[in-house]
């Protein structure tokens, strides 16, 4: 018969990889309660109305990679692109933003209909921080040290830091003018999508990744040359305290992001390690979007970090995740020991909690069992037959070492490993 195979573009974690991904999520874990965020976890479903809302019309996103469906009662519903939206609905529906600010987060998987290729995929996950209610360049600063501080705490380097500033909604409508009649007087060099977005959304042209624009949009008008004396002064707090905090960065003109929704500032943090796909984290405030979507007026601000990215990166600067093969192998030989093998088990893990202990299962010999035992590659094998069960002890092996094996009460063992492994 025909196998199934995944869709494409959507990933298995094998057992052999998620201890990379645990090793992220725990060190994020870690870093986020250092700075006093706390978790949340939206659907993954949304109505396709947040996104159109939020994200905007006229992005990639939105015109060509979403993931929507009727549902059986006929809504339209989206397989979420991005996470932003859906923090910003939860705190509006919820009532987060009445006692002042909140500083969130989520990881989970996005969805979006891309080409897939390394580093791109149609589903993926990230880890997404929000800080919601926080006006001042502080807080951008703030998230910038979250990220920087993850890097340091999981031996990452060479991830550099690119800053913008797009101003404030108002001086936006201004900019856009500005850059409609310098792209308008190039319209014959203008590909299909940007000519669209000329009359749409002209800010989008900068995001584009067309090479034979790219000339035309660095000599393109730049938004942090056209800010409001609000966004100039808040840019040059955001400078100042990453400056102070010792946070280097370099600013980048050009860097607008994909979404519509951002003002003021916005970041991303580059590698050139992982070949095109470089940008590992992206984020920026968006002072507009609350109330957009029906709340009340409140700025924000966030950050969205690729988790496969940095998974990738994680290996190739050979960051090791922490063993997590088993501590020990139950290995029972004859009827009565086999008989007792999983109740042992049981109290050996009463014993020691912590404890990571492989029960071995399956027919074959004394010998067959021990080369289970050894492929598991747990330190100790353990092992029971019938003179053990009788009296009460359990044989001990070092499988890594050539000490004899020895024997040990099977009260005694939550010691032993105490002892061993678990200290
Ligand atoms: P890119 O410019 O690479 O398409 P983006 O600006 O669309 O990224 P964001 O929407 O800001 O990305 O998402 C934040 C991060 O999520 C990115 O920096 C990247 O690490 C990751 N990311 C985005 N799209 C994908 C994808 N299709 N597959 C894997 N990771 C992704
Ligand atoms: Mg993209």
């Amino acid at each position: 018969m025909k196998t199934i195979k995944a869709i494409r573009g959507m990933n298995d974690i094998s057992p052999a990889e998620v201890s990379y991904w645990q090793l992220f999520e725990d060190t994020a874990r870690s870093v986020l309660a250092a700075y006093g965020y706390q978790e949340m976890r939206p659907p993954i479903v949304e109505r396709t109305e947040l996104f159109q809302r939020s994200v905007g019309e006229s992005t990639d996103i939105v015109e060509k990679e979403m993931y929507t469906f009727e549902d059986r009662s006929g809504d339209s519903l989206t397989l979420r692109p991005e996470c932003t939206a859906s923090c910003v609905r939860a705190a509006v529906e919820h009532g987060w933003l009445r006692g002042g600010g909140v500083r969130i987060w989520h990881i989970g998987p996005m969805f979006r209909y891309e080409r897939p290729q390394k580093g791109r995929y149609r589903q993926f996950h990230q880890l997404d921080v929000e800080a919601l209610g926080f006006p001042g360049p502080d807080v951008d600063a703030e998230l910038i040290l979250i990220s920087a501080r993850l890097w340091k705490r999981l031996g990452l380097k060479n991830i550099r830091l690119e800053i913008n500033s797009l101003g404030a909604r108002d001086a936006q409508a201004a900019y856009r003018q500005t850059l409609v009649d310098y792209f308008g007087a190039h319209r014959e060099a203008l590909d299909e999508d940007s000519l669209r977005r000329l009359g749409s959304n002209p800010l989008r042209i900068l995001d584009s990744k067309n090479p034979e624009l790219q000339a035309l949009i660095t000599d393109a008008p730049a938004p942090v040359d056209h800010l409001d004396a609000q966004s100039a002064d808040h840019f040059e707090g955001l400078k100042r305290a990453l400056r102070e905090a010792g946070v280097a960065f370099e600013v980048n003109k050009r860097l607008v992001r994909g979404l519509d929704y951002y003002t003021g500032t916005v970041f991303e943090w580059l590698t050139d390690e992982l070949g095109a796909q470089n940008a590992v984290c992206g984020g920026g405030r968006y002072d507009g979007l609350i109330e957009e979507i029906g709340g009340p007026a409140t700025p924000a601000t966030g950050f969205a970090l690729g988790i496969e990215r940095l998974v990738e990166l994680l290996k190739v600067q050979q960051v090791v995740p922490m063993e997590a093969s088993p501590h020990a192998y139950l290995v029972a030989v004859g009827d009565r020991a086999g008989q007792l093998a999983l109740a042992l088990a049981e109290r050996i893990r009463d014993q020691s909690p912590g404890l990571r202990l492989l029960v071995d299962a399956g027919k074959g010999s004394f010998k067959a069992k021990l080369k289970r035992a050894d492929r598991s590659s747990a330190r100790f094998a353990l092992i029971i037959g019938d003179s053990e069960a009788e009296a009460g002890t359990v044989g001990v092996k070092d499988l890594r070492s050539n000490h004899p094996q020895t024997t040990i009460a099977q009260t005694e063992i939550g010691g032993f490993f105490h002892q061993q492994v678990l200290n």
